[in-house]
């Protein structure tokens, strides 16, 4: 500090100030305003961890305190995820991982070691178990959790979330007896309790301690500056979430910047308007996140027409017209941007709707944002932008749903499925994001799965209703500018430019020099936030194919 204080003595007399610190020799790439690739090969950073200049080959260097050599590496904006759930991220994280497990056997041993390693929690909580890919395809049972954990409740999640097996204890806690009936909607068998059925055993499961939460913020703070977001979108802030962040930020420990959005009514009484920036721009209550319908697997989406595959269904309807009007209303009179996750064609309709009523009577700068926007009738599409609405989308969800969302929907209503290409010509604003830890928070998938509408693997060959995807340059403004600006946060965040955060990664290939494959394979090897570096990989870690 003092160094700097004598150099800012000696920059009145002559510039340059010599707190700055200058990265050097890098491969720049970022999205222009118009999302056109630019690139630029050295920043230079203020004291206050702020972009002064973007430099190009060939200009002279400022004098600087610290040079920062990148040896000719990439160099991005910090990634920004516009729709992930934070805590739940780090929940995921701490819990027992029993994805890929290859038999019951398999789990049962993932178990006794985890309970072993932990023998501080009250219930041992996991999942990601799927009794599909073992060799007899039975679903595991109490008595098989029994035999491992008999003295400790204990419940794993399907990979799919639909579904829990619990031991006795579990089923104790939560006064399931054998003659408990599940609800409609719902089955038990044996100890596993599906769909609604869930909802017997789930309110048992203790609430999360202050301490754990905190936990679990640290956590998912570490997985996401190791995937190079350094900005979230932070869906269904509950208000312990809220506190949480809160008590991080106090304790200088937010290094990620949060943009909330907030969910519950003992949120909105604790936070009753949107916040200011707080914490040197970290964290911000920004709006109120709704729901218009379900999930499209599940055929909670509410669609116009019935699913192809069960016609006697169109899906959920959360609210009528004039509950959803009045519910968005109300937190729009209170000043706050509003978030609502519509998935099928009736919901992308009933909340452009809403947005249009809102957006008449509240005609500024507001920002109505849509989650997800994923099944929307062609003929919608082009309502968004008089309307000032966003859409908020997940390109990962299109390749991990595109053959289920086939037989959901049919071969007539994919048109305006997934439709990254069709809202940018239409004028609309598009932000990406991964709805983690539904998705991998991994940005690079996503970008990948936007140019090229195929997965990781390549698959389909030639992508899945190639005329939506999109160039580099609109996928990564869509991870950076895009949803920067879905948060009203681009006059500090999204781009590499004079007066905003030197908040960037460095990762290990040129994304716009390789194929879609390479480029989902992508590794950070660091992540700087506010000019400083926060994350450094240890060494090279081996590709993964999934
Ligand atoms: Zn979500």
């Amino acid at each position: 500090m003092k160094t700097c204080i004598l150099a800012l003595a000696a920059a009145l007399l002559a510039s340059p100030a010599y707190c700055d610190t200058l990265i050097d020799h890098a491969n720049g790439v970022q999205a222009d305003a118009n999302g056109r690739i630019e690139h630029f090969t050295g920043l230079l950073i203020g004291d206050g961890g702020k972009v002064l200049r973007v430099l190009h080959a060939g200009e002279a260097r400022p004098k600087a305190a610290a040079v920062v050599g990148a040896a000719g590496r990439t160099l991005l904006p910090g990634l920004i995820d516009a729709h992930g759930h934070v805590t739940d991220l780090g929940f995921y994280a701490l819990r027992l991982d029993l994805t890929g497990s290859s038999s019951l056997a398999d789990m049962q041993q993932r178990l006794r070691t985890y309970a072993a390693a932990h023998p501080e929690r009250k219930w041992i909580l996991g999942g990601g178990w799927n009794q599909e890919l073992w060799p007899d395809k039975r679903f595991p049972t109490t008595a098989d959790l029994d035999a491992v954990v008999p003295d400790r409740p204990v419940v794993l999640e399907r990979v799919d979330g639909h579904a829990v097996v619990a031991n006795s204890a579990a089923m104790k806690a939560a006064g399931i007896t054998a003659e408990t009936k599940a609800p409609p909607g719902g089955e038990i068998h044996d100890g596993v309790f599906v769909d609604h059925a869930r909802a017997l055993i789930d309110p048992a499961v203790p609430k999360p301690t202050p301490a754990e939460v905190d936990q679990a913020l640290a956590k998912a703070q570490e997985i996401l500056l190791g995937f190079g977001v350094t900005g979230v979108g932070s869906m269904s802030t509950s208000l312990s979430d809220w506190q949480a962040f809160r008590r991080a930020g106090e304790a200088g420990r937010l290094q990620v910047r949060l943009m909330s959005y907030l969910i519950g009514d003992n949120a909105l009484q604790a936070v009753p308007h949107p916040t200011p920036w707080l914490y040197g721009d970290r964290l911000r209550a920004v709006g109120i996140k709704f729901f218009a319908d379900g999930a499209l697997g599940s055929r909670g989406a509410w669609l116009k027409e019935p699913y192809s595959d069960k016609p006697d269904t169109r899906g959920l309807q959360f609210h009528s017209d004039a509950e959803i009007v009045s519910e968005t209303d109300r937190a729009a009179g209170a000043g706050f941007q509003i978030a609502t996750h519509a998935i099928g064609d009736a919901a992308n309709a009933q909340m452009i709707s809403t947005y249009e009523q809102l957006h008449r009577k509240y005609p500024g700068d507001r920002r109505w944002r849509i989650e997800h926007f994923q099944i929307v009738d062609p003929a919608d599409i082009a309502r968004l932008a008089p309307a000032g609405i966003i859409a908020s989308m997940q390109p990962t969800h299109q390749t991990s749903d595109r053959l289920m969302a086939e037989k959901r929907l049919g071969p007539n209503r994919l048109a305006g499925a997934y439709a990254w290409q069709s809202v940018l010509k239409s004028g609309a604003r598009l932000a990406f994001g991964t709805d983690f830890p539904v998705e991998s928070p991994n940005p690079f998938p996503g970008l990948s799965a936007a140019i090229s509408r195929q997965d990781i693997n390549g698959q389909p060959p030639g992508g899945w209703i190639p005329s939506e995807r999109l160039t580099l340059g609109q996928a990564l403004h869509a991870y950076t500018r895009g949803a920067a600006y879905a948060g009203f946060a681009e006059q500090k965040i999204g781009a590499l430019e004079p007066g905003k955060y030197a908040d960037f990664v460095i990762i290990d290939r040129d994304p716009t020099r390789i194929d879609a494959q390479s480029l989902a394979r992508t590794q950070v090897l660091e992540t700087w936030v506010t000019g400083k570096r926060v994350f450094k990989r240890a060494s090279a870690t081996p590709e993964r194919g999934q």
